[in-house]
């Protein structure tokens, strides 16, 4: 129930921890990661969060109060009028086109990603329909409405569907049965789905049927090598060859694509390359087992870096193999909705940026106030920096120079 709450603060977590990316669909106000902070609030004190600067304010004075009305309003007046720019195209100066597109993990959300101008569904996050029904599975059926719904109202954009991604941080207490030691490392995702058979079909065979009704493209999480996709594509024809038998429609040139969230999955690009149809690279899961660390961990979370080299070698590495390849490769992460990261991305050659539907208008302006060409540029340069410091810098300064008229921030 979402109507009582109007921000909150956390004493664990990150910035790309579940609990941050729901808080931003839910456009509510949210600073993660604060210690000791249930020993220094009490009840009934007047908090500001403030989620833009990650600070929090207890018992400010009424001057303090006042300052940020002002800020909402002024933030709210930015927002409106970046929203100018909701039908037009995301191409740069020198006419390079690219797609944005919304991630979404509730229904509801379909509007928010029309109201800011989205292209599609890049990313649906199926397991929160079972966080829905929980402790009880979605029926073939409640899953089946659910697609295509999002079939329908997407269209005529296509809607990625992503396959349950449970396990790890993600409630699934009851499939799971037992407590792992170490469940980002464990059974999740798509290995927990191939171990859970009945329930992965159930999801499948809702997945297949849906097909029939929009463009929808389904999508698996965690893939971490060619066997592991080899053996889901496997499964899939064999719900393919039950549906032919009882002669229930389903697209029958369903595109199957890929996050690329796993390391060896992103040096192996060129090899999943020739049998996915896309791939949606997830730097969520990508840094945090990339620089070993928990994204949900606010004690490292100093350490979580997009721009690290290593990060941009392996994006860049994805993002390569694809266009060698021929196949569409969309970004998913949180990464892709920050204007510096974006035109770092823009500059590696991403095309499809899929983002948190209220970050599509402020990366649009990102992308219609620059050149492509220059992007090009920048990240060639990057990429011969040392540190995720020297970098950002480096693109920040570079920013200043190419483009002095500036960048519309989402912060004001
Ligand atoms: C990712 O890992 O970047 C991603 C988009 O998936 P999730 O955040 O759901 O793990
Ligand atoms: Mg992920």
């Amino acid at each position: 129930n979402r109507k009582p709450i109007v921000g909150f603060v956390t004493e664990v977590g990150g910035r790309t921890s579940h609990t941050s990316i729901i808080a931003k669909s839910l456009f509510m106000p949210a600073v993660i990661g604060v210690p000791r902070l249930t020993k220094i609030v009490g009840s009934d004190e007047l908090v500001i969060v403030d989620g833009y600067e990650g600070t929090v304010v207890v018992n400010p004075t009424p001057a303090m109060v006042q300052e940020y009305l002002s800020r909402v309003s002024r933030h709210e007046e930015a927002e409106h009028k970046l929203l100018e720019n909701r039908n037009l195209p995301a191409t740069t100066k020198d006419n390079h086109r690219i797609s944005l597109q919304a991630y979404i993990e509730l229904v509801g959300e379909l509007d928010d990603a029309a109201q800011f101008g989205a292209e599609g569904i890049g990313l649906y996050r199926s397991e929160f329909l079972y966080i829905a029904t929980s402790p009880d599975l979605p029926t073939e059926e409640e899953h089946f409405n659910i697609y295509r719904k999002l079939a329908e109202a997407t269209a005529p954009n296509w809607c990625i569907i992503r396959t349950f991604d449970l396990g790890g941080k993600k409630l699934a207490r009851q499939i799971m049965g037992s407590k792992e030691d170490n469940p980002v490392l464990g059974l999740r995702a798509l290995r927990l789905c191939m171990q859970h058979r009945d329930m992965f079909k159930t999801q499948l065979r809702a997945l297949l049927r849906a097909s029939a009704h929009g463009k929808i493209k389904i999508m698996f999480p965690l893939v971490s090598g060619v066997q592991e996709l080899r053996q889901v594509k496997t499964l899939v024809r064999e719900i393919r060859m039950e549906l032919d038998a009882e002669n229930i429609p389903y697209n029958r040139e369903l595109q199957i694509g890929i996050m690329i969230e796993v390391p060896s999955a992103a040096v192996i690009a060129d090899l999943l390359a020739t049998e996915a149809d896309f791939f949606a690279i997830g730097t969520n899961d990508l840094i945090q087992y990339s620089l070993a660390i928990d994204r949900s961990n606010e004690k490292v979370s100093y350490l979580y870096e997009p721009l690290h080299p290593a990060i941009l070698r392996l994006v860049k590495g994805v993002i390569d193999a694809g266009k060698r390849a021929g196949i569409p490769v969309e970004m998913c992460g949180e990464m892709a909705a920050d204007p510096i990261y974006a035109i770092v991305l823009l500059g590696l050659g991403l095309e499809i940026f899929s983002m948190n539907p209220s970050s599509i208008p402020v990366i649009k302006n990102v992308i219609r106030s620059v050149r492509y060409k220059d992007c090009r540029r920048i990240a060639e340069l990057a990429l011969n920096k040392k540190t995720a410091q020297e970098i950002e810098e480096f693109v920040i300064e570079s920013v200043a120079m190419r483009f002095p008229e500036g960048l519309v921030s989402q912060n004001v």
